[in-house]
């Protein structure tokens, strides 16, 4: 039992300015939580324990899925990073410092590389195959925009996963392992998180899932079938396409005076016609060189999706100059005549009676047949799908919502083991590159995104699993001795059944310590107050309830953990 006089918590009955989401206002109001500057925040006393209580759930669901914990350091040398070039790639996202010897140094945003780097030195043959390893640990990240509190800061908790396998298919069982632990440890500590399909990003590698919360304040779009479960990132989901009725070329293409009308939708209110029959040409520099890619004049382009049919080329935004050497002035560019490789998306193909930019200023082409005036050297997927668009896997309509990533799984392929040289010899005594995968949850975001899931309009409404205290027992006079009494002797018998108590024992109006009690939002409330004790017992109450119950005290121990159960 631990007593609020012999605790460090001080309730706030307002939010710090820069709470802007109600789980960052909540774990500063209840005490949980203090900032110390932007985006680094202290772990108060009642916030620690739940963080504890998190933790090891973690730490139970990784060791029960054969993962085997190790601690690594923070600080990590640049060489370390130099080998797989993501000392240059990772940018002003990562920390740097020197030694006084200045020599460059990280503190680890993840850490492929140093696991990596492990493996290589200690794994020689297959029969020390397959590993899974993991650390929980503070990981740095000059993010643009820290905010939220826990959500995004730049010193975090993470708990990071690699597994190392002969080979793909033992590697897709470690995955496998991985995922359903994951599955595991949000469903124990009440989360709601919904595992989508996702891209791989910095980390690279060729498969991965996001393990997802949905919450207004969630800065991805979730597509989502509510049809067939399908579930994706919008950086990543694909759709199917309508069936479209096949276009009827309409004569030659010809030229169109567009005075000063550069964007799709200044060219289609101009020229009196649906944004869908504009083409939308863009040029970018993939690994520094110019290509167009063609997108229906309703729809915005998809990087990651571009970098990812390029085999991962570099994508860069192109300066209007060198879009201007390339094809023509910037706003009426198009892909007739464009002497640069053009790419299309998938729903273009067929376009017959289409406008586009003309490589001149204040033109644009109308009729034009992409497949006879244009040289496109490929059509593929390359938009960010959108509300409305077709599921891929089953056709119904997708629904977007907002959403936070608690967690992700990759499958890394040889990426890092490759860089590193982490080869085995395998059972006919060939070296062999390890197959790998990287598996990380956001401990310290996992913490706010419950609280973001579960308040009302009083406080916080903790999960049992990880609630700083199951019962929290208000004395309401702290100087009757019988009442502080029985408040104890049931707090022991609690305490004896595994139950953790928090007693408000303060000299505290019972209105100050009502409120305080549902924002803190302990599961189970207990009252201890003359007046209900003489009148036949203690007030029991869940935190989601509510109407009190009144127990003799003889049943209260039984009732509470009937509550808790
Ligand atoms: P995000 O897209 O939200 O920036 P990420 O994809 O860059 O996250 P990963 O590299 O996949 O993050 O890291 C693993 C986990 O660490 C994430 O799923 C997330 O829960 C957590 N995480 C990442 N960045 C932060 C941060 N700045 N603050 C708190 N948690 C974070
Ligand atoms: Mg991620």
């Amino acid at each position: 039992m631990k007593r609020w006089t012999e605790t460090l918590l001080t309730t706030l009955r307002e939010a710090p300015q820069d709470a802007e989401i109600i789980s960052h206002r909540l774990m500063i109001r209840a005490g949980l939580l203090r900032k110390l500057a932007g985006g680094l925040y202290t772990y108060m006393p009642l916030g620690m324990r739940a963080l504890h209580k998190l933790e090891a759930i973690v730490r139970e669901e990784m060791d029960r899925a054969g993962a085997q914990e190790t601690l690594f350091p923070i600080l990590q040398p640049a060489e370390l990073w130099k080998q797989t070039g993501r000392w240059e790639s990772m940018g002003p996202g990562m920390f740097r410092m020197q030694d006084r010897k200045e020599a460059w140094y990280t503190m680890a945003p993840t850490a492929e590389e140093a696991f990596t780097a492990l493996m290589k030195n200690e794994i020689s043959s297959y029969r020390q195959l397959p590993v899974i390893i993991y650390q929980m640990q503070d990981k740095f990240r000059d993010e643009i925009r820290p905010r939220f509190g826990l959500i995004r800061g730049k010193e975090f908790i993470m708990k990071d996963a690699y597994s190392f396998d002969p080979d793909e298919a033992a590697s897709d069982v470690s995955y496998r392992k991985m995922y359903d632990a994951y599955v595991r440890i949000f469903k124990r500590v009440g989360l709601a998180a919904k595992p989508v399909e996702a891209d791989t990003g910095d980390i690279g590698g060729n498969f991965s899932h996001e393990f997802m919360v949905f919450a207004a304040s969630g800065e991805d779009g979730i597509l989502d079938c509510p049809a067939c479960g399908y579930a994706a990132n919008q950086e990543r989901a694909e759709r199917r396409l309508p069936e479209i009725a096949p276009e009827a070329e309409a004569g030659a293409a010809e030229a169109v005076a567009t005075p000063d009308k550069h964007t799709c939708e200044e060219v289609a209110a101009f020229l009196g016609v649906p944004l869908e029959q504009i083409v939308k040409s863009l040029v970018v520099l993939a690994d520094g060189k110019p290509v167009m890619v063609l997108v229906r004049g309703d729809r915005e382009l998809n990087e990651l999706k571009l970098r990812r049919f390029l085999n991962g080329a570099r994508i860069e935004a192109a300066l209007d100059e060198t879009v201007a050497d390339a094809v023509g002035p910037c706003g009426s560019i198009g892909p007739v005549g464009a002497k640069i490789p053009v790419y299309a998306d998938i729903e273009l193909q067929g376009a017959a009676d289409r406008i586009v930019g003309a490589n001149r200023e204040g033109f644009h082409l109308c009729h034009v047949s992409l497949a006879r005036d244009a040289q496109v050297k490929a059509y593929a997927d390359l938009v960010t799908v959108r509300e409305g668009d077709l599921c891929p896997k089953c056709g119904a309509p997708l629904t977007i919502r907002r959403g936070t990533e608690v967690g992700q799984c990759f499958k890394l392929g040889t990426k890092y083991s490759q860089a590193f040289g982490a080869t085995f010899l395998d059972e006919s005594g060939k070296a062999r590159v390890m197959q790998m995968g990287c598996y990380g949850i956001g401990v310290s975001r996992t913490l706010q995104a419950i609280v973001e899931q579960s308040n009302d309009a009083n406080g916080i409404i903790w999960p049992k699993a990880v609630a700083p205290f199951q019962v929290n027992l208000l004395l309401l006079d702290p100087d009757n001795a019988e009442v502080v009494s029985k408040a104890e002797a049931l707090a022991a018998e609690l305490e004896a059944r595994g139950i953790d108590v928090f007693m408000d024992d303060r000299l505290e109006r019972p209105g100050v310590k009502f409120k305080d009690a549902d924002l803190i939002g302990l599961p189970v409330r207990v009252v201890a107050g003359a007046k209900g004790l003489s009148k036949g017992g203690f007030e029991l109450r869940r935190r989601t309830d509510t109407e009190s119950v009144i127990v003799a005290p003889e049943s209260a121990a039984d009732a509470v953990a009937a509550m808790l159960a």
